[in-house]
């Protein structure tokens, strides 16, 4: 139950900076109302991907899930192939980080912090000294034209959120970034069933079954380099957070080219978290620009 409200906390505070932008769409339709049995009445329903909690329910479970069920600019969508523009430049500047891995019961993810301790020593005299951590050194970002975003963390869902013409895939993987300015900017990547993906596996090896139970893996380096394909073809379209509190204005970023995961490894997912996808939202006014 904290684990979940906790998550909630987070998005809430990743997305700080975006609300002064966000109007929201009056909404005439009256919210449905969510049936809960007369002994269980009492207790706060939280989000997830079936039963009372589940994404058709979302905007009901609290007032700052509005946007979930009246937001014009939601995620994910399908992205598709029709128009292409000379899209501002992308820039990955991903490094080895210390693997921090976490279950929230939502999803796996890795998470990235300004204080990873490294291993890095000087040597001194033949005497090895540790240097200070808390150094940005390993920090991993990426420049969005000349605006700087710097990568938070990167989870996964199953099956894919978004669709590429209508096809979903195995598994996406999302890389959320966020600017000085409180913006957000997310990398997707699908991954289709083929072979073993090394960068899921760490994670997988390593979680915590723990709900909320957060890792530090000192002696893994992962990079998440090795989680984009080698073709950065991407679509761009201006979208939400897929999970509560739906916030908009999101810079999304879907690679056209997947990576691969084998079969096993989806089914090890699927056997920790359940299916995490939220189905596809309308597209309303907006059109997927594909970079060239
Ligand atoms: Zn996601």
């Amino acid at each position: 139950m904290k684990t979940k409200l906790n998550y909630a906390l987070l998005m809430t505070s990743l997305s700080l900076g975006l609300a002064a932008n966000i109007t929201h769409a009056e909404s005439t339709k009256k919210a449905p109302i969510v049936k809960v049995s007369a002994e269980h009445a009492h207790k706060t329903i939280h989000w997830g991907y079936d039963g009372a909690g589940s994404p058709k329910a979302w905007p009901t479970l609290k007032t700052e899930y509005v946007l979930c069920g009246s937001g014009q600019r939601q995620s994910p969508v399908d992205v598709y192939s029709s128009k292409f523009a000379n899209l501002f430049p992308v820039q990955f500047n991903y490094r080895d980080v210390v693997l921090q891995p976490l279950n929230n019961g939502h999803t796996l993810q890795a998470n990235y912090t300004d204080t990873v301790t490294t291993k890095n020593s000087v040597i001194i005299g033949g005497t090895s000294y540790p240097i200070a951590s808390n150094t940005k050194k390993y920090s991993s970002s990426l420049m969005l034209g000349d605006v700087p975003y710097e990568l938070l963390q990167f989870h996964y869902h199953a099956p894919s959120e978004h669709a590429l013409n209508g096809q979903h895939y195995a598994m996406e993987v999302d890389l959320v970034h966020r600017n000085a300015d409180g913006n957000i900017a997310i990398v997707g990547v699908f991954l289709k069933k083929g072979t073993h993906n090394k960068v899921l596996q760490n994670v997988l090896d390593n979680v915590s079954v723990t709900i909320n139970q957060p890792r530090i893996i000192q002696e893994l380096l992962i990079n998440a380099t090795d989680l984009l394909p080698n073709k950065r073809d991407y679509f761009y379209y201006n979208g939400s957070l897929t999970t509560p509190p739906c916030t908009e204005n999101v810079n999304w970023m879907v690679m056209k080219n997947p990576i691969e995961v084998s079969e096993k490894q989806v089914a090890h997912f699927i056997k920790l978290i359940g299916n995490n996808a939220r189905s596809l939202q309308p597209l309303n006014w907006r059109e997927p620009l594909g970079s060239l």
